[in-house]
């Protein structure tokens, strides 16, 4: 197979970096129309510049795009993730990937950890985001909350890994909890990276962050594991640290995982992902087009409609509930619908369980209550119905403005309330009466 990767070689030691940097000032600069680099931080000893690519079209508001963040290489050693970047970056520069930059702006960090770079040593930490990560990363989110970051790291043949020794690569869904069915949602996508990469020809593995634990502390000898708790989610509450953060304005506490889209998740609810390519077993050029794969698939995936999403993007905004009866985000434009999601997210532990009954077959009651202090709080209830036809939504037999949308076999009803004071609403959907019109229509 031809590959055409940018890099054929591992670029090493400070030659290496100012060649990929040179790489990246060149991009740029034959890229005008849709790349402009910022410098998003400086290394620990101040001396090297970490610049930060940023790829959409600039003819199209940013008010109305998904912001994605792709980090790179916070690990010295971590060879393989310094020629993931380029790719990406030539990569979105293809007609391929014009709709995505229509719909996003893409932030690059090709290479966090400059020094680190140099030196060919971890030169990071294994109990949180750095310092110089910390001003990294708070920089780029203060202004750019993303909607989806991935943070690419590489295994070699011993480095960050006593579970896999040569030529392991794997997809990591970060998220740090469940609410509003994250596990399952994960696994979709995650799958779906998967999949899309063994079209490619390149075999991933999804590992979970419980699996993860196994590559750093697992013992080697005998492979015992160290923890019953690593089967559990629970036990990620022992490795988080929960006053580590981004250096924000009024920042909450928010928690760690290994990989710099930890407090993202927390904060935002962005879609995480960690990725791990290999440079023990892998020529440069593979670990490049191998590395580019996964992240393609899930670029392209923010430009499509998931099945219970409103509208195309990334699937976030289902905060509470399940897929029955769940609190979505709300709003006109990519940014009011990323505001009011940070909104609700921060705001999940406060509300109650959520319930629907079918009282009688042309009617659903549903109760929502909010116990917090956030007021007004905007939201929207949905809940997936059956019924193809929707005649009317009513709080105490006043009739409210809803709208709906639809799977291949169901519709979703999306009721936008206000909060304006503490309490529970209970709402009532009337419809018609379910028959199988659908299975009638399929058979035809
Ligand atoms: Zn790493």
């Amino acid at each position: 197979m031809v590959t055409m990767a940018i890099f054929n070689h591992i670029p090493m030691g400070e030659k290496g970096l100012f060649e990929l940097f040179t790489w990246i000032d060149n991009y740029v600069k034959s890229n005008k129309e849709f790349a402009i680099k910022r410098i998003a931080g400086r290394s620990q000893d101040h001396k090297l510049e970490i610049p930060a690519v940023f790829v959409t079209n600039k003819n199209i508001p940013d008010d109305n795009k998904q912001i994605s963040i792709i980090t790179l290489a916070r690990h010295g050693q971590e060879r393989g993730a310094r020629v993931v970047g380029p790719e990406i970056l030539n990569y979105l520069s293809t007609n391929d990937a014009k709709p995505i930059r229509d719909k996003q702006i893409v932030i690059i960090v090709p290479i966090l950890n400059p020094e680190g770079f140099i030196l060919d040593e971890f030169h990071s930490s294994m109990y949180g985001i750095t310092d110089t990560e910390k001003e990294v990363l708070g920089n780029l989110c203060n202004s750019y909350h993303p909607d989806m970051m991935v943070d690419y790291h590489s295994l070699g043949r011993l480095e960050g890994s006593k579970y896999d020794h040569g030529d392991m690569e794997v997809i990591i869904p970060a998220n740090t909890t469940k609410w509003g069915m994250d596990e399952q949602i994960y696994k979709n996508t995650a799958d779906r990276m998967v999949e899309y990469c063994a079209l490619k020809g390149w075999p991933f593995e999804v590992h979970t962050l419980e699996d993860l634990a196994n590559y750093y502390f697992g013992d080697q000898e005998t492979g015992k594991i160290p923890w019953k708790y690593l089967k559990e989610k629970v036990y990620l509450l022992n490795i988080q640290d929960f006053y580590e953060n981004y250096n924000l304005p009024n920042n909450n506490n928010i928690g760690y995982t290994n990989y710099t889209c930890g407090p993202a998740y927390l904060k935002w609810h962005t879609l995480v992902f960690g990725i791990e390519t290999n440079h023990w077993s892998l020529k440069a050029e593979d670990i490049a087009m191998s590395g580019l794969a996964p992240c393609v698939s899930l670029l392209k995936m923010g430009q499509e409609k998931f099945p219970w999403e409103k509208t195309e993007g990334f699937p976030i905004n289902l905060l509470y509930g399940d897929f029955r009866i769940s609190i979505r985000a709300i709003g006109n434009s990519r940014s009011e619908i990323r505001k009011n999601r940070e909104e609700i997210w921060n705001e999940k532990d406060k509300f109650n369980i959520l319930q629907r009954e079918l009282i009688n077959p042309e009617t659903t009651l549903a109760r929502i209550g909010y116990t917090g202090d956030k007021f007004p709080l905007r939201l929207a209830l949905c809940l997936r119905m059956r019924q193809k036809t929707i005649k009317r939504v009513l709080i105490e037999d006043k009739k409210i403005p809803f709208e709906t949308f639809k799977d291949v076999c169901s519709t979703f009803v999306y009721i936008p309330l206000l909060f304006k004071k503490t309490g529970l609403l209970k709402i009532k959907i009337i419809h018609e009466i379910f028959n199988n019109d659908y299975l009638h229509e399929r058979l035809i």
